[in-house]
């Protein structure tokens, strides 16, 4: 955090240099965007192929085709989920939070992209519909889905609160998760649990100290997050111990609910669609060394 009192004076030209606009760092103007009109039209023909329920402060796992889609619904209560997402046939390939912030801002909504992991850095899905889309940014900074979390865990807990152990923050419910579907070893899983994008959850930054902040999540039961999968994709969904996150997580304080994962498949891909490949980069570094 910045320092109330800086212990550096200002530079005479330091009111020019606050004053100089902003660049955005990665103008999305170049990159393809995806025919939302199709993917949406797709949607028409589609059946649901499967369902999963996540418990409260449980995850599950489930697995999404290229060409299908998935929904995050809410139901029974307000709840806020963490969502990891990886290349089936890789879990070297996961969600690439950061990236996906640095292109898209720090909350998604319909028709952004969520973004893999380098080297592969290519769309892993794109969100197709949002029934928060109408909540925007309030007044403190504030909205929903974001990419600028990581996900709640049991270190950082046991940090803040002198030594606690608690089990099922979000880091433990999606090791458990992955564990159980792929049968790797724990503590090999949980190398492959990564910074989330937080569906539903409300959060911003504060003004005044720059502080990652979380208020009551807007969401009620039948709102939904929509995906379609432009790869071939293995998810895990954790219903967050923090519930609506409106006053604390890494406990079982909060009410929790559960969350329902729908994957629909289409009778066909969308008109024109292809599934992206691999990023083209030739992964040479400028380097002759191998
Ligand atoms: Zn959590």
């Amino acid at each position: 955090m910045k320092l109330t009192h800086p212990e550096h004076a200002p530079p005479a030209d330091a009111a020019h240099a606050r004053a100089i606009k902003p660049v955005i760092c990665y103008p999305v103007e170049t990159l393809p965007r995806p025919d939302l009109a199709a993917l949406r039209a797709a949607r028409d023909s589609w059946t649901k192929t499967a369902e999963v329920i996540v418990p409260a402060r449980e995850a599950k796992y489930f697995e999404v085709p290229a060409g299908c889609f998935f929904r995050i619904t809410s139901i029974e209560g307000p709840q806020v989920g963490d969502l990891n997402l990886w290349a089936a046939e890789d879990l070297n390939e996961r969600f690439f939070s950061g990236k996906t912030r640095a292109l898209h801002g720090t909350h998604l909504s319909t028709g952004d992209q969520l973004w893999s992991s380098i080297p592969y850095l290519r769309p892993m899905a794109t969100i197709t519909d949002d029934t928060l889309d109408w909540y925007g940014i309030d007044e403190h900074g504030g909205s929903v889905h974001d990419v600028i979390g990581t996900r709640c865990d049991p270190y950082t807990h046991h940090m803040l609160s002198g030594g606690d152990t608690y089990h099922h923050c979000c880091h433990s419910n999606l090791t458990r998760a992955l564990t159980e579907a792929t049968g790797l070893m724990k503590h090999a899983c949980e190398f492959h649990v990564h910074d989330v994008l937080n569906v539903f959850m409300c959060t911003g930054f504060t003004r005044d100290t720059g502080q990652y902040f979380m208020k009551a999540s807007p969401v009620r039961p039948g709102d939904y997050l929509e995906f379609f999968a432009e790869i071939d994709l293995g998810g895990a969904l954790s219903a967050c111990p923090g519930g609506d996150c409106s006053s604390e997580h890494s406990s079982d304080a909060a009410a929790c609910y559960p969350l329902l994962v729908e994957v629909f498949t289409p009778k066909a891909p969308p008109a024109g669609w292809v599934s992206p490949a691999r990023n083209g980069y030739d992964r040479t570094h400028g380097c002759d060394l191998d």
